[in-house]
């Protein structure tokens, strides 16, 4: 116990007062004791003063001690509250400890060593409580605190949900935008191109060489500006998806053969072989031609704008499990495998400096990823910088046209600077490599 103990006695007899304090002092407990008679004066000092226990007795002049308790707890004085009592009738006792008393003692049983008993298990249970009290005090703190983080938390999550809305609102503004706006310039572009044709035909005149030359630019330019144009219009329907394939049985071999003689002449100028090589018997295939040819000339068209010297090869070869495969290889710049983590999305160009060497929309390989997902196949690209890239792209023979059949894109590297990229199905959940 500490020094000195403030001690509160409120009991109308002296003498019992008296006693009180005798039976501490003989157990050589140090105390300061004050002593008030009557309920109404204990109840005004100690609202204002701290003690370190009271003893009060259970009859007072102006009311009794269950009453008086119930204001002290009341008033949320938190003193252990030992009542001096009479009889030990068991019921009064029961009443008073749930009113808030901290113990009792039968007033016959009253000595040095039952008081301090007393004192010492009172003060011990208060400060238990006051302790149990303070925890309490904490965690209803903290359970407000986290009550407030919640609700903070929430509103986020209605801004973040509001903003996504707003974004997809803009998204699907902006490709609605793009799908009005390349529409609107095929029109023009195909009248252009297709005067510019009939004026290059003879039977219309013959032009001078620098008419010609000059006719014969306006239609490539007009043609380039339609692929640019079909481009963007074929990118802002894969991302509202509205571009439905059409599928039908078509020899894989001719389709190829087509798109290699169209890319031909743009090869030569570039003195680079183009090889076709058909490693398969069966070339039938069941899948849209267009798209296929699209795919196929996309590839050939990044192969031969990114290789200076050497050739491009494109084979056709013959899977197990009913699948075909297409690969463009080249002798370019190759890409490395930080950039092949990136070439597949949408407007991405290596080199995006205005001044860059090589034109283009940053669509082509989006627009491929997109078709080739569509079609339940894989892309794999390997390529090292400065040797050359090959773009490999396995398809199922027959295609399905399962809507769910949506795929998307991983990269994943066999070693520095020469990697592969692996396209995962969302509906199989898995990821396949070469
Ligand atoms: P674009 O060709 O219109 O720029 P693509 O989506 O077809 O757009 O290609 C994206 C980028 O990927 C290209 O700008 C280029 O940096 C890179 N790339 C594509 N194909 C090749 C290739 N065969 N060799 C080297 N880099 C390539």
């Amino acid at each position: 116990m500490k020094e000195t103990l403030r001690i509160l006695v409120v009991d109308d007899d002296e003498l019992d007062r008296r006693t009180v304090y005798l039976a501490l002092t003989q157990a050589g407990v140090k105390i300061e004791l004050s002593e008030v008679s009557d309920a109404k004066t204990a109840i005004s000092i100690l609202r204002n003063t701290t003690y370190d226990c009271v003893f009060l007795d259970d009859r007072l002049p102006d009311q009794d001690g269950l009453s008086l308790i119930k204001k002290l707890r009341a008033s949320e004085i938190k003193v252990p509250l030992v009542v001096i009592t009479d009889q030990g009738d068991e019921h009064i006792v029961v009443e008073l400890m749930k009113a808030g008393a901290t113990d009792y003692l039968v007033k016959s049983r009253l000595s040095s060593i039952t008081l301090t008993q007393v004192l010492r298990h009172a003060m011990r249970i208060n400060q238990v409580e006051m302790q149990a009290a303070l925890a309490h005090q904490q965690l209803k703190e903290s359970h407000e605190q986290l009550l407030r983080k919640n609700q903070e938390l929430e509103k986020q999550r209605q801004q973040i949900q509001l903003q996504n809305l707003k974004l997809l609102e803009v998204s699907q503004l902006k490709s609605q935008f793009l799908a009005t706006m390349s529409h609107e310039l095929r029109t023009p572009m195909n009248a252009i191109i297709g005067f510019a044709q009939i004026l290059l035909r003879p039977k219309f005149g013959k032009l001078t060489y620098q008419q010609a030359d000059m006719v014969e630019r306006i239609l490539n330019n007009g043609k380039h500006l339609l692929m640019l144009v079909n481009e963007v219009l074929d990118f802002a329907k894969l991302e509202e998806g509205r571009l439905a394939l059409q599928p039908e049985l078509f020899d894989l071999a001719k389709v190829t053969n087509t798109a290699v003689g169209e890319m031909r002449s743009l090869a030569e100028a570039k003195k680079l072989s183009l090889v076709l090589k058909i490693d398969t018997a069966n070339t039938v295939v069941f899948n849209d031609p267009v798209r296929v040819k699209q795919i196929l000339l996309n590839l050939l068209s990044n192969a031969i704008k990114f290789t200076e010297s050497g050739n491009i090869c494109v084979e056709l070869q013959e899977l197990g499990d009913n699948r075909v495969a297409i690969a463009v290889r080249d002798t370019g710049i190759g890409i490395s495998s930080q950039d092949s983590q990136h070439i597949f999305e949408a407007f991405r160009q290596l080199d995006q400096t205005i001044t860059r060497k090589y034109p283009g929309t940053g669509l082509g390989l989006a627009i491929i990823n997109s078709l080739v997902q569509m079609m339940g196949g894989k892309i794999f690209l390997e390529s090292q910088v400065g040797v050359g890239s090959v773009f490999r792209i396995e398809l199922p023979r027959r295609i399905s046209l399962s809507p769910s059949n949506k795929t998307s894109g991983a990269v994943q590297f066999d070693s520095p600077g020469i990697f592969s990229v692996v396209q995962t199905t969302r509906s199989q959940n898995s990821e396949t490599r070469i």
